[in-house]
């Protein structure tokens, strides 16, 4: 094995001469008589230790010394060595960043000792920085550099542990539709996001003394003490982060929150129940977060029974559709519908859709099911084509997720075909947010639906952040304007400001409106005042099973 290598910085050779005497056995040797030389080895070669005596003519010790600490070679063990014993120069040195200090003349054991010693302290640094090295890369995720799951859960438990007092908050991010802005603005963006987000929460953990992580993918978890910012703020700050990043989509982050009341629960479990909280405020743009409850647990161990029980519902044909009416306020007559899927639950009755589409969002059995309820009402619009003087279209929802069915389209006109009807019988809904979700696809399918004649509508207009400004270049038949706006005309004077303005722009671009949700006389009355007329809501009607439906539009 190659010896360690010595260089001896000193302009008398004796003295040279005498230090490798002390070494020759452990060291290979290079020698410089003066500074100048010594830092040019130090540049060119391989050194281990340095010998440097501090009184040489050209250029001395100290100023050899002060290159050295400020150079890249700044972790190289350097032994100072000198006649003084004064004391003063060997604080100087010291303070300087020598290693240690050696007087002359030599007593060969003290110098052999010291040497020995700098050399084990700096072998045990040495090692300490690997195992930190490790511990860190082990530690934490390697793209947005802050701890990953496994470390925070063991964090976390320690310091809940450590400060059981006060209310401890722990927090779950996850990004809305992530997989499709990697997909459209691809993965060095989707990268800069969440090393945007991760720094964020990581300063925000920081300066609140709690701790955060990437969970993985696009999923961040963030535990704080009591008196951090609350989470309106918390989501505020994160939408201005994201702000930066220049993408057209918005980056969303929906989270769930789990309130700590029992400190001795296991991280773990603490993150199931706030990851429940965020699921429970998917598709739900208005509130980005929820708090986790135990109505909350009850409810999705219901759900995920009812999920076990999918399969035997469509083969037992457990689906069904329910037909809500739209009325014209003026001629109270019905001029179309809206399809609205039940389950047919033996045991549990009527489900209303809110128990089981969020489950069926996830898991993407919504495709198939929408598929089922579009040709249910294709069926019925069959009936009302042989048996009814006029057929009255309906409207179908179709879920963010068909979007991602490439033979969408293709699925639809096989429908359509099939029953014998004309497209525009039956109308396309497809909520506002999923034209923001990926814009650029929705609006290329939906064109081409348009092509084929089939009639688009804006569902949920409100909700989301399209602004009226977009409408113009957005291919959209109609606007429903959401229910949240109906209910606050009665109180709110901006809101019906708000309501003037969306029907009176909508017009001006040839768009028509619905105003959904419109339960009582006051409110028509403001409707028809501001010159709406296609109306749906319980003032008129609730949604309806298929017999009543036919029945109301055979008159009878
Ligand atoms: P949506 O498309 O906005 O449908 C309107 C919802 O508002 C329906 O709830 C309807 O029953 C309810 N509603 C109508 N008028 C009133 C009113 O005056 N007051 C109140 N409080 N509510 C009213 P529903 O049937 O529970 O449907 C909820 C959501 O589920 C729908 O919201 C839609 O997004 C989704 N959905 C329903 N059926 C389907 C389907 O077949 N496929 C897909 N993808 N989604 C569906
Ligand atoms: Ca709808
Ligand atoms: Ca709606």
């Amino acid at each position: 094995m190659a010896k360690p290598v010595m260089l001896i910085i000193d302009d008398v050779e004796m003295n040279r001469e005498m230090l490798k005497q002390y070494f020759l056995n452990d060291y290979d040797f290079l020698e410089a008589d003066d500074g100048d030389i010594g830092l040019a080895i130090i540049e060119t070669k391989h050194v281990d230790i340095v010998m440097l005596d501090l009184i040489m003519p050209s250029l001395n010790g100290y100023e050899v010394l002060t290159r050295i600490k400020n150079s890249e070679h700044a972790d190289l063990p350097t032994i100072v060595m000198t006649a003084y014993t004064d004391g003063q120069s060997e604080a100087l040195a010291m303070e300087m960043g020598a290693d240690d200090f050696i007087t002359k003349p030599y007593n060969p054991i003290v110098v052999q000792c010291r040497v020995r010693n700098v050399m084990a302290r700096r072998e045990r640094d040495a090692k300490d920085l690997q195992v930190r090295e490790m511990t860190h890369t082990l530690e934490h995720d390697r793209l947005t550099g802050i701890y990953n799951q496994e470390t925070f859960i063991r964090k976390a438990e320690k310091l809940l542990q450590e400060q059981e007092h006060g209310d401890w908050q722990l927090s779950y991010w996850d990004i809305h539709s992530f997989k499709v802005i990697n997909d459209l603005f691809g993965v060095i963006t989707g990268n800069a996001i969440l090393k945007a987000a991760a720094g964020y929460l990581q300063h925000v953990s920081k300066t609140s003394g709690g701790m955060c992580c990437r969970m993985g993918a696009d999923r961040f978890a963030l535990l704080l003490p009591e008196g951090a910012p609350d989470m309106e703020a918390l989501i505020h700050g994160m939408d201005q982060e994201l702000q930066n990043i220049e993408v057209t989509a918005n980056i969303t982050f929906f989270v769930g929150v789990y309130t700590i009341a029992n400190a001795r629960l296991p991280v773990d479990r603490m993150l199931d129940r706030a990851r429940m909280a965020m699921k429970s405020t998917h598709g739900n743009y208005i509130k980005r977060y929820a708090v986790y409850d135990d109505a909350m647990r009850n409810q999705l161990i219901e759900e995920q029974l009812l999920v076990k029980e999918t399969e035997i519902a469509v083969q037992q044909d457990q689906f069904c559709v329910y037909y809500q009416p739209v009325y014209d306020l003026h001629t109270r007559e019905v001029v179309s519908a809206e399809a609205l899927v039940r389950w047919h639950h033996p045991e549990k009755g009527m489900v209303p859709p809110g128990m089981f589409l969020p489950v069926f969002e996830r898991n993407g059995f919504i495709m198939r099911l929408d598929y089922i309820i579009w040709e249910k009402v294709c069926q019925f619009l069959a009936w009302e084509k042989r048996f009814l003087p006029q057929v009255t279209p309906v409207s179908v929802n179709v879920s963010r997720l068909d979007f991602f069915n490439r033979g969408l389209i293709d699925d639809l006109c096989g429908l359509v075909r099939k029953y014998g009807l004309e497209p525009r019988m039956l109308k396309l809904e497809i909520t506002e947010s999923a034209y923001m979700d990926h814009p650029a696809q929705i609006q290329n399918i939906t064109q081409q639906f348009r092509d084929k004649g089939f009639i688009i509508l804006m569902d949920d207009f409100g909700t989301g952040y399209s602004s009226l400004n977009m409408l113009k270049n957005l291919p959209v038949d109609t606007l429903k304007v959401d229910m949240a706006f109906v209910r606050e005309i009665e109180q709110d004077q901006t809101a019906r400001i708000l309501m003037r303005d969306i029907v009176r722009i909508a017009k001006d671009l040839g768009i028509s409106t619905i105003i959904e949700g419109v339960e009582t006389e006051n409110q028509l009355r403001y409707l028809a005042s501001i010159g709406c007329r296609d109306i749906q809501g319980y003032y008129f009607s609730k949604p309806l099973p298929t017999e009543a439906f036919c029945k109301l539009l055979q008159g009878a």
